[in-house]
């Protein structure tokens, strides 16, 4: 069989997840976290399946679910959407993310992505059967460079994929930025997915920059966000998609083929929670800045350099001071001489960048951080001695 994604392997998240199983390292590479989740979710989800939400949800989410997500909307960004034309539950955000690709790019269009990006994104744009151009985000800071877009930009570019806060740049899009995305799309034929799974984590009190609180970019734009990451709880895979409702009804044509249909319980429960605890996503700023500074404070000492985190749950580790290898080779260095699984950046790029970055996950108890600290301060020690 000819493969489609010949370039493709399998994702560095499961790549390092199984390495770190088979050495028993600790496992700050693929995002999760190694905490309980609130028990309360745990007795909605039982709840609901005894209630007998244990059949197909409707396709387009369950109603309950998608009246949740409008109150959430309309709680943190004053935004009134409408939960039968406007919001759809997906399986997870990357669900949310390929049926979007799906639904509107095809043969011969442009799909412009910014590198490092997330490693889901080009193999659902050839899948499309379109082309992606990788723009690298300029160093130091992983910076748009908006002249670059706009020169990049062809009658056949029909779609620009954008990720604030950024994984695995851990850097969050100012105002100004979506003003640039404005303004490169303005009058021209082009839509924009928004990947903010992570509109939470925003450190140090800025906030988060909407493409739905920009009124221009709603209009063209499919905003993605993740359960998964708001209720420390990965294993849902339950996520979803905000589009106007022309887009939204484009989204659904392919969800309904894709998934069709999303747990039903797990939405029952989901929504149950958000209806009891509406403020449990302000608390996840403050939860995970703490868990960066703590990690920060424990590696202060070290070789290793920590750029600037403004959001995501992770935490980019600079090495360059303790070696010239490439990132591929120095995270297997951490893996099997640290006892530490990180996440390289060269997977997230179509020509791999000499960066002397990997990144780890601080969505870990203190414990796990503090142990993790540990082995990567030894192992600098022992490399700089
Ligand atoms: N989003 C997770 C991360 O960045 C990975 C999810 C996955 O393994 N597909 O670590």
């Amino acid at each position: 069989m000819i493969s489609k994604l010949p370039h493709v392997g399998t994702t560095i998240f499961t790549v390092v997840s199984r390495r770190a199983r088979e050495l028993g390292a600790l496992n700050l590479g693929q995002g999760f976290p190694d905490y309980d989740i609130d028990p309360r979710l745990a007795e909605l989800v039982a709840q609901a399946m005894r209630t007998g939400f244990n059949q197909y949800a409707p396709m387009e989410g369950a109603m309950s679910l998608r009246e949740a997500i409008a109150s959430k909307l309309e709680r943190y960004y004053g935004l009134r959407r409408d939960p039968l034309a406007e919001i759809t539950v997906t399986l997870g955000a990357t669900e949310a993310i390929f049926s979007a690709i799906q639904a509107a790019v095809g043969a011969g269009d442009e799909v412009i992505a910014f590198d490092p990006a997330y490693d889901s994104y080009e193999p659902a744009v050839r899948l499309a059967g379109a082309r992606c151009i990788r723009l690298p985000l300029t160093q130091p800071g992983f910076r748009y460079d908006w002249d670059r877009v706009r020169a990049t930009l062809t009658a056949r570019t029909r779609l620009i994929l954008f990720n604030s806060p950024h994984n695995p740049a851990c850097t969050t899009a100012s105002a100004a930025d979506l003003e640039a995305l404005a303004d490169v799309t303005r009058d021209r034929d082009i839509l924009v997915l928004s990947d903010e799974v992570y509109e939470h984590v925003v450190f140090d009190g800025a906030r988060h920059h909407s493409v739905l609180c920009h009124p221009e970019l709603a209009q063209r734009s499919f905003a993605v966000f993740s359960f998964g990451k708001t209720l420390h709880a990965t294993g849902l895979r339950i996520g979803y998609c905000v589009a106007p409702a022309a887009l939204t009804q484009e989204l659904r044509k392919v969800h309904q083929f894709n998934t069709f249909s999303i747990a039903h319980p797990l939405q029952e429960a989901i929504a149950g929670y958000l209806r009891e605890k509406p403020d449990s996503g302000a608390g996840l700023a403050p939860f995970f800045q703490a868990k960066r500074d703590r990690l920060r404070a424990a590696l202060a000492g070290s070789a290793f350099a920590l750029p600037p985190a403004q959001g995501t749950y992770f935490q980019l580790l600079d090495f360059s001071a303790l070696s010239k290898e490439g990132d591929l080779r120095f995270a297997e260095r951490l893996l099997t001489e640290a006892g530490v699984a990180t996440i390289p950046l060269a997977p997230f790029y179509e020509s791999p960048q000499p960066l002397p970055f990997v990144r780890l996950c601080i969505a870990k108890q203190d414990a796990t951080l503090d142990e993790a600290a540990r082995r990567l301060n030894r192992f600098a020690g022992a490399v700089a001695a």
